[in-house]
C-alpha cells in the first residue's frame, strides 16, 4: 500500500505561504487538515484524530509557525511532538513483585498473538533480565493452543504448566503459582484464553483469575494490523480488566500503525512492546518517536 507522507501532503500548503511571505490562520487550518487526512489514513481513530487535532492548532496558530520562515517544517515538528507525547508512557518496564513469583497475565483475542508473545516475553525475562519464567497453559478450550505453548516451552527450554482441558483456568492459575514457588521460579506468565470476539463468559473467566491470582501485570496483546477494531477491542478489555499495559503484535507487516495511537489515547495504558516477526527473540521494546514517524510517513 502506498502512502503520502506528510512532508509531501503540506507542499501545496508550503508554496502558497512561500508566494506571500506570511503564514495566515487560513494556512495553519489547510495544514491541519493535512494532517488529519495523514491520521485517518493511517487508520487512527475518528475521535482520536479529532482530539488530536485540536490540540495541533492551537500550538500551530501560536506564534512557532506563525512567524516561522519554515512553517512546514514547523507543523511537522509539532505533529510529531505530540503524537510521540501521546504515544510515550513509562518505558517497557515490567514489574517485579516483593516476593516472587511475578505474575504476567497474558489477555487478547485469538490470533492476536498472545501465546507466541508470552514466549517472547518470557524468552526477554531471561535473556535480558536473567530471569527465571514458567509458561502456564490457560486457555482450556483449545487443545491447539496448549500443544503451541508445549512447543514453545520445548524451543525455548522453559517449564510449561498445563493440567488439560478438563481443570478449569482459575485451578490451573492456582495450580501453577504453587509449583512455581516449589521451583524457586521468578516469573509465572498465564496464556490465557482468547476468543475471535469479545464475549461475556470469556470477560467474567479472566476477571476470576484476576482476582484470584492478582497479577502484577496484565498485558493486553492487540494485533497493529487490526486498525479500528483494535480501538473496541482495547476499550473493552481494559473497561473489564484494567489492564497494566499493551503489546502490539505484527508492527513488521505493512501498517502504519495508527491502531498504537488510538489504543493508547483511549486506554491511556503505556504500549510497552512490540512484536516485529514470528520468532522469539522478536520483541522490541516500544518507541513512541519511531512510531510518531511510520503513522505520518
Ligand atoms: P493467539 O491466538 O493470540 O495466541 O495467537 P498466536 O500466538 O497463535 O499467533 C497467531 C499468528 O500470528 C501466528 O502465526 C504467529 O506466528 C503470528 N504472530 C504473532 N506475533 C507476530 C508478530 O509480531 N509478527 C508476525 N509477523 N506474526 C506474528
Amino acid at each position: 500500500m502506498a502512502f503520502e507522507g506528510l512532508a509531501d501532503r503540506l507542499q501545496n500548503t508550503i508554496q502558497k505561504i512561500k508566494g506571500k511571505g506570511k503564514v495566515t490562520e487560513q494556512d495553519v487550518k489547510e495544514m491541519t487538515r493535512e494532517v488529519r487526512l495523514a491520521l485517518l489514513e493511517a487508520d487512527v481513530n475518528f475521535k482520536v484524530v479529532k482530539d488530536f487535532i485540536k490540540k495541533v492548532k492551537e500550538r500551530a496558530v501560536g506564534e512557532e509557525v506563525m512567524e516561522s520562515l519554515t512553517p512546514g517544517q514547523q507543523v511537522i515538528k509539532i505533529v510529531k511532538e505530540e503524537l510521540s507525547g501521546l504515544m510515550g508512557g513509562d518505558e517497557s518496564k515490567i514489574a517485579v513483585a516483593d516476593r516472587p513469583p511475578t505474575v504476567i497475565m497474558m489477555v487478547g483475542l485469538q490470533g492476536a498473538g498472545k501465546t507466541t508473545t508470552t514466549g517472547k516475553l518470557a524468552n526477554l525475562l531471561r535473556k535480558k533480565y536473567n530471569r527465571k519464567p514458567m509458561l502456564v497453559a490457560a486457555d482450556i478450550y483449545r487443545p491447539a493452543a496448549i500443544d503451541q505453548l508445549e512447543t514453545l516451552g520445548k524451543q525455548l527450554n522453559m517449564p510449561v504448566y498445563s493440567a488439560g482441558t478438563d481443570t478449569s483456568p482459575v485451578d490451573i492459575a492456582n495450580q501453577a503459582m504453587v509449583k512455581a514457588k516449589e521451583e524457586h521460579l521468578d516469573y509465572v506468565l498465564i496464556d490465557t484464553a482468547g476468543r475471535l470476539h469479545i464475549d461475556g463468559d470469556l470477560m467474567e473467566e479472566l476477571i476470576q483469575i484476576k482476582n484470584n491470582v492478582n497479577p502484577d501485570e496484565i498485558f493486553l496483546v492487540v494485533d497493529a494490523m487490526t486498525g479500528q477494531d483494535a480501538v473496541n477491542v482495547a476499550e473493552s478489555f481494559n473497561e473489564q480488566l484494567d489492564v497494566s499495559g499493551v503489546i502490539l503484535t505484527k508492527l513488521d507487516g505493512d501498517t502504519r500503525g495508527g491502531a498504537a495511537l488510538s489504543i493508547k489515547a483511549v486506554t491511556d495504558k503505556p504500549i510497552k512492546f512490540a512484536g516485529m516477526g514470528e520468532k522469539l527473540d522478536q520483541l522490541e521494546v516500544f518507541h513512541p518517536e519511531r512510531m510518531a514517524s511510520r503513522i505520518l510517513g
